[in-house]
């Protein structure tokens, strides 16, 4: 049952509240969140159970089904209006008052779109505001949330794919790497990546920036810190920016989109260090 995957990283949530307190309101955040999610994979998965399998040939974004999400759309945004830090609260708001229409277009863009982000900002700061052009940073950000547990719905139940090589991106969906992973294999460990749109997982070289394609040593370098270290930031210093990667040889408990949230201080570490973030998780952080 593939709902388990939920359960784990609510579960993995709970648990590091109590390991680490300087994360523990993003992760009872997260924890509401990742149980709506639940809620809405269920639902998906009610309604495409009896769905052919699709061909791995067909990208991931070419689905959309509306008339599936956009039912269950208003009570994401109550609920986020509820439970979210300021900024992201006042935009669930304001994209509530749009009702169905806007709903839908947020969702469009999004998806249709090119998968960027960035940390919600005051509704009064954000310079794309109102443009109905460009949706907001913090709209973008709703539909992300929104539409993830539908994401992965569609690559759990899509036919194997044979990648070539070692993409930068997803293989499925184009969305980039939110966190990476070592997993032992025979003397040392091998790397993948997770996707932060389908939470796809694909086998990535070991030293290789999925930024800018840098794969020389001495400019790849990562940074751990004693106190958490089964986390470590993976730097690029040709292009300055990180990703996290979870190392599960040093602990199989370890959830690796939750302890990405939970380990604050490296992010503190890696911008104090002129690091920029690969992807943002939903924290904004
Ligand atoms: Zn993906
Ligand atoms: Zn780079």
């Amino acid at each position: 049952m593939i709902l388990a995957q939920w359960d784990r990283r609510i579960r993995r949530a709970t648990e590091l509240t109590s390991t680490y307190p300087f994360a523990a309101e993003g992760l009872r955040f997260y924890t509401r969140v990742a149980t709506f999610q639940k809620g809405l994979y269920a639902e998906i998965q009610k309604s495409l159970a009896d769905s052919p399998k699709i061909s791995s040939a067909r990208p991931l974004r070419d689905e959309l089904d509306l008339f599936l999400l956009l039912p269950h759309f208003s009570g994401f945004l109550s609920l986020i209006q509820q439970i979210a830090p300021a900024p992201l609260a006042e935009a669930a708001t304001e994209l509530a008052q749009k009702g169905p229409a806007g709903w839908q277009q947020a969702i469009e863009n999004f998806w249709h779109g090119d998968l960027e982000l960035a940390a919600p900002v005051d509704p009064a700061e954000d310079v794309h505001a109102g443009d109905s052009h460009e949706a907001s940073s913090s709209d973008r950000l709703l539909a992300w949330i929104y539409l993830q547990p539908y994401a992965e719905y569609l690559a759990d139940h899509r036919e194997t794919l044979i990648v070539d090589g070692t993409p930068s991106t997803c293989p499925l969906c184009g969305g980039k790497p939110i966190v990476g992973v070592l997993r032992s294999e025979g003397d040392g460990a091998k790397k993948s990546l997770i996707c932060m749109m389908c939470a796809h997982e694909w086998n990535f070289r070991r030293i290789y920036c999925p930024a800018c394609g840098e794969g020389r040593e001495p400019q790849m370098a990562f940074y751990s810190a004693p106190e958490i270290a089964h986390v470590r930031v993976d730097v690029c210093d040709t292009c300055h920016t990180y990703l996290k990667s979870i190392d599960l040889t040093k602990t199989g408990l370890a959830v690796a989109v939750v302890d990405e949230l939970a380990t604050i201080p490296l992010d503190l570490w890696a911008r104090e260090h002129g690091y920029e973030k690969l992807q943002i998780n939903l924290l904004g952080t």
